[in-house]
């Protein structure tokens, strides 16, 4: 049976580029593996996904009766539906280890660094398999997605040694360059719903029994979302009651300015005091320096509310 490749729900450049460079190493070890999304490609991904000559993978968000690879995630939460029905083969990612548990003994690499691609480019040298241009292309770009272009807290030596790489094998003589050009087409918010906006990039979390969700959007100057501000934040306001949230952040990121204003609609405002020692004023409150959800964000909230 054919195994699929999955990253998390509302999928980034790396769930996507990960999965899908992994299941080419895979079939290069001889084994049957289809890459596959959990959901829509964000306008920064279709972009990679074309300049590298990749067709976007097929859609799967049921597990049951499946053999599957997770790739960027190892949340309940994050991942396909009726997961405890699927077989889950391998875990390869580099968040905290999340709630997903197996019966089985199962291969599960994890590593503290910017990026899954930064792990997949290690597994291709351990097998010792030469990793194509195309592919090296791709987890080029999900290094740069996930890393702010190599300039967030979450990049490691091993991400700017990658990067550099998979570039010369890429053939990409300027990192910078390709790393704009994708943060443009991010910041492209043209005729998008609210609604689209707030679940580009989002995820659920399970913080000591209250259900948070937090999204993301990287802009290359946070003027252009001002238009956007006050509808997002009404959509915040309806999802919560549809989900049943304890709370919704909504992290709106300058990548030029380095940090992040940070929307929020919660039960109890003083999580983001306990958080981040500073007080929301009105609907959000300026976070500078910060631009990673998982390295900057997610564990202050953790404390917060434990
Ligand atoms: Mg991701
Ligand atoms: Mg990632
Ligand atoms: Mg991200």
């Amino acid at each position: 049976m054919a195994v699929y490749i999955v990253g998390h729900k509302s999928p980034d450049t790396d769930s996507v580029c990960s999965a899908i460079a992994y299941a080419e190493l895979k079939k290069k070890l001889g084994e049957e593996a289809i890459p596959a999304r959990q959901g829509e490609l964000n306008p920064e991904t279709a972009f990679v996904l074309e300049k590298f000559g990749f067709s976007v993978p097929e859609l799967l968000t049921d597990g049951e009766g499946k053999k599957v690879i997770l790739v960027d995630h190892s949340e309940v939460s994050q991942t396909l539906d009726n997961i405890d029905k699927a077989e889950i083969v391998e875990i390869v990612d580099h968040h905290k280890i999340g709630d997903i548990t197996t019966p089985n003994p199962i291969f599960y690499l994890n590593m503290p660094v910017g990026s899954t691609a930064t792990v997949v480019k290690k597994l291709y040298d351990e097998h010792g398999v030469e990793i194509p241009q195309n592919v090296a292309g791709i987890l080029l770009a999900s290094i740069l997605s996930d890393t702010v272009i190599l300039k967030s807290a979450t990049t490691t030596d091993a991400d700017v040694k990658t990067a550099e790489e998979l570039a010369k094998i890429a053939g990409i003589g300027d990192i910078q360059e390709l790393g704009m050009e994708m943060f443009k087409k991010k910041s492209d918010l043209e005729g998008k719903s609210p609604r689209d906006l707030l679940f580009r990039d989002f995820k659920d979390f399970n913080m000591s029994g209250n259900k948070v969700g937090i999204g993301q959007i990287e802009v290359v100057s946070l003027s252009l979302l001002d238009e956007f501000k006050e509808p997002l934040y009404e959509e915040m306001k309806k999802v919560k009651e549809e989900g049943g949230y304890h709370s919704i952040f909504l992290m709106l990121t300058d990548i030029i300015q380095e940090g992040t204003e940070l929307l929020s609609v919660t039960d109890d405002p003083s999580v983001v005091k306990r958080a981040f020692d500073k007080e929301l004023e009105g609907k959000s409150v300026w976070l500078p320096g910060v631009m990673s959800r998982k390295k900057q964000v997610v564990p202050f909230f953790e404390k917060a509310f434990a």
